[in-house]
């Protein structure tokens, strides 16, 4: 869902933007005068110091998981179809259980076109696919590593997210597993084996 953001208002003063132009000037012309004359540089030791990217940060996706492992995606094509950099590339399969009519046999993503901009996020009506996992820094040597799969999307460990994030805790291997675990087997998912 779109968010819309309140612009905030202005006062007089700030309205006639000259007051604001100089506070501005006053910042850098102290930024510079702490970097000339007392030489405190504020760098950072990249790469080697990688900086800590916030969780809402658009870095690589992840698949998100269902309660028994399998992704939580039932492949409408809605994210590709979102997409504008086109780089989405979703094959989908009959499901095996009654309840879930579709599943992507292949999920791709290449990264290499992706513009991050995370409209498949906002597209996806399930919350199937996410871009927090805070990988921002993506390096390989050749093209092919760029295009990730099924298996390297949904290769994520609740651990590794809050336990207030109760859709990765529901996932194996999550605090919250072994409920959802539970409610998903008993949710009428009588397996209709045979069908892919
Ligand atoms: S972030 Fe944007 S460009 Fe990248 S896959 Fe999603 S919709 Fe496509
Ligand atoms: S990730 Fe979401 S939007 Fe994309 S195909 Fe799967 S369910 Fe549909």
């Amino acid at each position: 869902m779109a968010k819309i953001i309140p612009r905030p208002k202005l006062t007089f003063w700030e309205s006639l933007y000259f007051i604001e132009i100089f506070k501005g000037l006053m910042t850098t012309g102290a930024h510079a005068r702490k970097n000339l004359i007392h030489g405190e540089f504020e760098t950072r030791n990249y790469p080697e110091e990688a900086p800590k990217l916030p969780r809402d940060y658009r870095a690589r996706h992840r698949l998100m998981k269902r309660p028994d492992g399998s992704p939580r995606c039932v492949a409408c094509f809605m994210c590709s179809t979102a997409c504008p950099a086109r780089c989405i590339n979703i094959v989908a399969e009959e499901a095996d259980r009654t309840d879930i009519e579709k599943r992507p046999a292949k999920f791709e993503i290449d990264l290499l076109l992706c513009v991050f901009c995370g409209y498949c996020v906002e597209a996806c009506p399930c919350d199937a696919i996410r871009m927090d996992t805070t990988i921002g820094v993506m390096v390989h040597d050749n093209r092919r590593d760029f295009v990730i799969g099924k298996a390297k999307l949904m290769d994520w460990n609740p651990a590794d997210y809050p336990a207030t994030d109760v859709q990765s805790q529901k996932a194996p291997g999550g605090s919250l597993n072994a409920e959802a675990l539970a409610q998903f087997n008993g949710a009428g998912g009588a397996s209709g084996a045979g069908h892919h």
